[in-house]
This record gives C-alpha cells, sequence and structure tokens, in this order.
C-alpha cells in the first residue's frame, strides 16, 4: 500500500511530484494498454498537457468509452490531481464525436474542472497512437524515436486515469482489468476480471463460442496477438477476439517469416501505397515500408537507411491489414527485422531524419468504417455493454512480468494465505518497475520464476 495518503477530495491537499509517483508506484499502475509503461514514470514538471487517450480506435474493442461514461468523475478528479501537481496547464479528453453517452457524462462533470477540455478525433485509424492522438489534439509531433514529455505532454489512457483515482482515493493497487470479448460469442461484453485469470475462463462470460474451428487473439484485430486459451490477463490486456481460424486477421496473424519474404520477393510491385497511407511516413517520421520491402527482397544494402528506419515503425498494422493490395505482409517483416537488428546490438539512429508533416496528410487518414469493411469485421461489429460487477475467479496465475520494465520478485511463499490488493510481489530497486497483488483472497500454491499461484480459499472470496 502506498505509504502516503491523500484524497482526490480535499484540495488544500497538493502532493509533490515524488510523493504521487511514490503512490502510483507502489499501487502498481502501469499503462493500462499497450507496453504498460510504468505511469509514475510519465510523471514530471515539463508536463504542459495532459492529454486523456480515449481514442479506442481498434475495431471491436469498446473498453474506454464506456469506463469514462461510468466513472467520469472519478477519472476527471485523477486527471486533474495529476495536472495539479505537476503544473500542466490543461487536460484534454481525447475522442471520437460518435460516443455520444460518454461525451454526455464527460460533459456533466467538466465545469468542476477548468483545465479540462474536449478534443474531438478523426474517425480513423490509429488516432489512438499515441504519438498520431498527441499531433491530432495539439498540433505537436513527437520527434522519431522519442516519447511526449519532450513536446511538453503526457497522455494517460481512460483506465490508467481510473486507476490512478484507485490509488489516490480508495488505495487500491491494480488487481483488475477491464475487457472486451467479441467476435465469435454468444453475447459480447466488457467485464472487469481478476488480473490472473486465463483468456478461456474470460471467454465463457461472453456465453458460448459460434464456431468450431476459433483462435482467440489477445488484443484489437490490429495489433493483437494470437493466443492460446491458458494465456492469463494481465495488466495491459485491452480485448480478446473469438474468430474463425480462417479469417483474414487470424492469417494474417499466423503468417511466418519465410513465406511472407518469398510471397514478398515474387510480388512486391512497389506501388508504394504501404507507404503513401503509413502514419508515421505521413507525419515526417523516416519510416517507409515499400523502401524497406524492396530492399529486404533484392538483398541490396549499399543504403542503410531502409533497414534502420525500421525502428520508426509503431507496428500498427495498417500496411499489411489495409493498403497492401498484394496482401503481402510489410509490417510482420518489419518487426521481425527490427527484432533481429536489436538482438545483434543494433542500436537506434540517434539523430533520425525527420521531415514536414505530408500536406495532404488528412486525405489519407483511412477511416475506420472503411477499415473494418477491408478486414471483414462488420458482422461482429455489436454493443459489448459493460458489467461492472467483479467476476470471480477459483485461482489465478498472476504473472511477474506484465508490463516493460523489469519483473517484481516474489516476496510470498508457498501455502501463504493472501488477500485481493495485498503485496505479493516486489518491483526491483532503482529500475522501471512495478509490484505486483493478489487479485483474489487465497492461498498462494505455486511460486516460479514467472508468476504466482493463489486458489481461493474456502474462507476467503474475491470480490462480487
Ligand atoms: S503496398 Fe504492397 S505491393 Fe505495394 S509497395 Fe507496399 S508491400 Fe509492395
Ligand atoms: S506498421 Fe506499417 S503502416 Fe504502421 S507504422 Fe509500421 S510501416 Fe507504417
Amino acid at each position: 500500500m502506498a505509504t502516503v495518503e491523500l484524497t482526490l477530495t480535499t484540495d488544500q491537499i497538493k502532493p509533490s511530484i515524488e510523493e504521487l509517483k511514490q503512490i502510483l508506484q507502489e499501487n502498481g499502475i502501469a499503462g493500462a494498454g499497450g507496453a504498460g509503461f510504468p505511469a509514475y514514470g510519465k510523471l514530471s514538471p515539463k508536463i504542459d498537457t495532459l492529454i486523456l487517450n480515449c481514442a479506442e480506435c481498434e475495431p471491436l474493442i469498446q473498453v474506454h468509452r464506456q469506463m469514462l461514461a461510468f466513472h467520469a468523475k472519478a477519472i476527471l478528479a485523477a486527471l486533474n490531481l495529476v495536472a495539479t501537481v505537476v503544473g500542466a496547464a490543461e487536460i484534454l479528453i481525447a475522442l471520437k464525436p460518435s460516443y455520444k453517452e460518454t461525451i454526455e457524462a464527460v460533459e456533466a462533470v467538466m465545469h468542476q474542472y477548468p483545465k479540462v477540455k474536449l478534443c474531438f478525433l478523426k474517425e480513423a485509424y490509429p488516432v489512438g497512437d499515441e504519438v498520431i492522438t498527441i499531433y491530432e489534439a495539439t498540433g505537436k509531433v513527437v520527434p522519431p524515436g522519442s516519447i511526449p514529455i519532450e513536446v511538453g505532454v503526457a497522455v494517460f489512457n481512460v483506465e490508467t486515469a481510473y486507476n490512478i483515482y484507485q490509488a489516490v482515493e480508495k488505495q487500491q493497487p491494480v488487481t483488475t482489468k477491464y475487457l472486451t470479448i467479441a467476435g465469435e460469442v454468444e453475447h459480447p461484453v466488457t467485464v472487469k476480471l481478476p488480473i490472473g485469470m486465463t483468456i478461456k475462463e474470460a471467454v465463457s462470460f461472453a456465453g458460448k463460442i459460434t464456431t468450431e474451428d476459433f483462435v482467440f487473439i489477445s488484443g484489437g484485430p490490429m495489433t493483437g496477438s494470437v493466443a492460446k486459451g491458458h494465456d492469463l490477463i494481465t495488466k495491459t490486456s485491452n480485448a480478446i477476439l473469438v474468430l474463425p481460424r480462417d479469417h483474414f486477421v487470424v492469417r494474417k496473424k499466423m503468417s511466418n517469416d519465410v513465406i511472407d519474404m518469398q510471397r514478398a520477393m515474387a510480388s512486391c510491385c512497389q506501388c508504394r501505397m504501404c507507404t503513401d497511407l503509413c502514419p508515421r511516413y505521413l507525419l515526417g517520421h523516416p519510416i517507409e515500408p515499400h523502401a524497406f520491402m524492396r530492399s529486404a527482397t533484392t538483398g541490396v544494402t549499399k543504403d542503410l537507411n531502409p533497414f534502420l528506419d525500421t525502428f520508426f515503425c509503431s507496428s500498427c498494422g495498417l500496411c499489411e491489414m489495409f493498403s497492401c493490395m498484394q496482401n503481402l505482409s510489410p509490417r510482420n517483416m518489419i518487426t521481425s527485422y527490427k527484432n533481429g537488428l536489436i538482438q545483434n546490438g543494433v542500436k537506434r539512429p540517434e539523430q533520425p531524419r525527420w521531415e514536414e508533416v505530408n500536406k495532404i496528410r488528412d486525405y489519407r487518414m483511412v477511416p475506420e468504417d472503411r477499415l473494418v469493411a477491408r478486414i471483414d469485421l462488420e458482422k461482429y461489429e455489436k454493443k459489448a455493454p459493460l458489467f461492472e460487477g467483479l467476476k470471480d475467479a477459483g485461482c489465478v496465475n498472476i504473472l511477474l512480468k506484465q508490463h516493460i520494465g523489469a519483473p517484481a520478485f516474489s516476496i510470498v511463499s508457498k501455502g501463504q494465505q493472501v488477500f485481493a490488493g495485498e503485496k505479493i510481489a516486489e518491483a526491483v530497486a532503482d529500475s522501471l518497475s512495478l509490484p505486483v497483488h493478489a487479485s483474489i483472497d487465497g492461498i498462494v500454491t505455486e511460486i516460479c520464476d514467472t508468476y504466482i499461484a493463489i486458489t481461493k480459499s474456502s474462507k476467503g472470496g474475491s470480490e462480487e
């Protein structure tokens, strides 16, 4: 638990940045999506603008818009506290005009927070990519390879802001995760689960699976990955999709490096659609997927830039899921190549080329409805209503590494009784690292290098 106690309802109390960092760190708050950057690491007196990222541009995911509609007061209070502590001048609530209920909920409480402004984003993919959100909301371009604080901005997603509220106001660490379950299920739904539950258990809350040969995708259709039923819910999980094995999205995600290369060698026509629609290229960042495809497929290494530029790909997936009419896989090939460079000790270029924002960028943004149609998800576009009650779990396996940074280390022993919210693994000192907390009441039944298993005890029980 945090050693510094504050309350959002007491305006007179203003913690220092270090005190607030301590609270976020002790309560294990990582970005509730993406790489899960520890939230305390984002706090800085250099922040001028705080952005709440409620873009949620990945098709089918419906967590943030519903959470913000449900918890608008708490989330704005948390952002207001952070803005006050770091001295930020404004708080931008970045969302889409179509999120009507969310907008109404925010408008009903925002008069209490003069720094808060609504900021409407385009209904395009990937406006939820942090770098794109910042440009759309403020007109500032985060330099390639840099971080938002370089332009005086910090971005939190909705669930992260809610977790900050829970930590500050209720001294509750992160033990639960909200996620949407959609696709080939009877009742698409958005639920709140104990961290450490399996994907298979989570999917059961959406009723029966409606196809026989299916694959789980952990995350959205664009950036998520193929998962197994026994894989675990973590602090960064945000969706589970159930899709037929022969679905376009699944086939793309199960593609193989060798076949990707052979197909690219045979049929990349250098049309450069992948580059012309690449969101990072259009922002002036040094990434040109068509140039990478040309160099990689011909083996010409005279110009190293197409290879080194792979460090500046955001892995949004637009090039391979939408742009390429030859159905090639530039994103997968770029990612494999980048990982190879990293494994071989090659570092990201320190002074990357950087150009002006492309003048016709606005006309090259990909509308979400076009994307949904192109990747064949229209039939799964259904409401996935949010149920706030915490789902019950008989046992959980809580990973010691759930996000970017050093993994936590166990501080409990086998057979020990623990309670939901109790710290079971400690962060590594002097590293970017977060502790881990029990997500249910129970007995520690297993401790290994990667996780701690807790089985519900007859005395205890997780919150309903
Ligand atoms: S869009 Fe496809 S075919 Fe065209 S250049 Fe890019 S990878 Fe090659
Ligand atoms: S995945 Fe493709 S479209 Fe997205 S940033 Fe990388 S190269 Fe550009």
